[in-house]
């Protein structure tokens, strides 16, 4: 950790710096104990309300880990994404906890590989694969997409022997709107120049706290906003005084993955947003309160999620906007999976856009393997070069 002061502490101070799937792992194995059923989800659509309006804790099944890679390219093609490979790896090799844990399994209809990989697991524990609307802003999506997340909750009534009333379903939405709303009380410590906080320790609590609903997150949130401010009165921020800003945008970026982020820190640059699943897009709004259908409130907030899947994608472009002005990067770096053809494609369009803010970028395309970090770390000491 590079404090201006030495010897503080991270904001989560225990075993688990660094390894947020570890403590979601005891977080969901304690949860289980004490009879919460649990419902694994793949993305970032997964309508999470409704689970946790039934009381059910929720598993993040999108691995992110290189290990299961090779197992994975047994039955799927190489030139696949890699989270999708490495998720299938670890359920084919039966090394997932995540996976192991689950009751039920929820997929959604986004890219092709995704939907291909449903395929070949839909026979081993039940699972709703839900028909995600790809023109998000048709009259029709949301009515649709409404239905879809109805038709999800019977699904989970009926193998999780559970209801859920529509009261409880604005409770959850509540629920997740209070823990936003605290959430970005903890952003705004990143957009502060320069962040009173560092990428691993912003990377751990997005992570945490997405399944988790506020109640428990609560003491972890309410000590790192205490802990956050105590830093700001004292003067102590991350990384240089002058180190570059940088925003990444993107495909998820997690485990292996991050080796991104560690090459970005070590180059001279602090990471002081990050847009994408696994990191700030989930908490960047709120689900409407108290509107007559607390579904379809749903349907709204969750169809506004800016991704690659989507046609046309207009909000990545005013999201990223948002970004740009909260947390006002020096750079931009797109950082794309492999094999990813929507965010692949869609780099183009961002790249044009960032240009013409005249905010310098970068668009690198890599996996879960070292093989390219030599290389990643060229590109990103030239493009801080250009930034000094
Ligand atoms: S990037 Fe798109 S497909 Fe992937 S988790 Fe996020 S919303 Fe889902
Ligand atoms: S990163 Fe891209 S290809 Fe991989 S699962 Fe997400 S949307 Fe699909």
């Amino acid at each position: 950790m590079k404090f201006n002061v030495s010897g503080e502490r991270p904001l989560i101070d225990d075993e688990y710096v660094g390894e947020p799937a570890k403590r979601a792992l005891q977080y969901i194995q304690s949860k289980r104990q004490r009879g919460f059923p649990v419902v694994g989800v793949y993305c970032g659509y997964a309508p999470l309300e409704i689970i946790k309006a039934m009381e059910a804790t929720i598993a993040v099944l999108c691995a992110f880990s290189n290990k299961t890679i090779r197992n994975a390219e047994a039955s799927l093609p190489a030139n696949l994404c890699p989270l999708i490979k490495s998720s299938y790896g670890f359920i084919i090799t039966d090394t997932c906890p995540f996976y192991g844990l689950s009751d039920v399994v929820v997929a959604e209809t986004t890219c092709d590989g995704k939907k291909k990989m449903y395929e070949l697991i839909r026979d081993i524990k039940p699972m709703h694969v839900m028909d995600l609307p790809h023109v998000p802003d048709e009259k029709e999506a949301e009515q649709n997409w409404t239905v879809m997340i109805r038709k999800l909750q019977s699904f989970l009534e009926k193998h999780l022997d559970r209801k859920a009333t529509d009261e409880q379903i604005e409770e959850a939405i509540k629920d997740t709107n209070r823990k936003n709303r605290k959430m970005n009380a903890i952003f705004d410590f990143m957009a502060r120049r320069p962040p009173v906080m560092s990428w691993q320790e912003l990377y751990d609590l997005t992570f945490l706290a997405q399944p988790s609903t506020a109640a428990d997150m609560d003491d972890l949130l309410d000590a790192s906003l205490a802990a956050l401010g105590r830093r700001r009165e004292r003067g102590v921020f991350y990384g240089l005084h002058d180190a570059p800003r940088i925003l990444v945008t993107g495909c998820p970026v997690a485990g292996d993955a991050t080796k991104v982020f560690k090459i970005i820190e070590e180059a001279g640059g602090v990471i002081v947003a990050i847009d994408s699943c696994t990191g700030m897009k989930a908490y960047m709004d709120e689900i409407e309160e108290n509107s007559p259908d607390p579904v379809a409130a749903l349907a709204r907030r969750y169809l506004k999620i800016a991704c690659a899947c989507m046609t046309p994608n207009v909000r990545r472009l005013t999201e990223l906007d948002r970004y740009i002005e909260r947390f006002n990067p020096d750079a931009i770096i797109d950082v794309v999976l492999h094999a990813c053809h929507g965010y692949n494609v869609e780099s183009h369009k961002v790249m044009k856009h960032v240009k013409e803010k005249k905010i310098p970028f970068l668009h690198i395309e890599t996996d879960y393997s070292m093989t390219d970090s030599s290389q990643i770390r060229t590109r990103v000491e030239a493009l801080l070069e250009t930034i000094r």
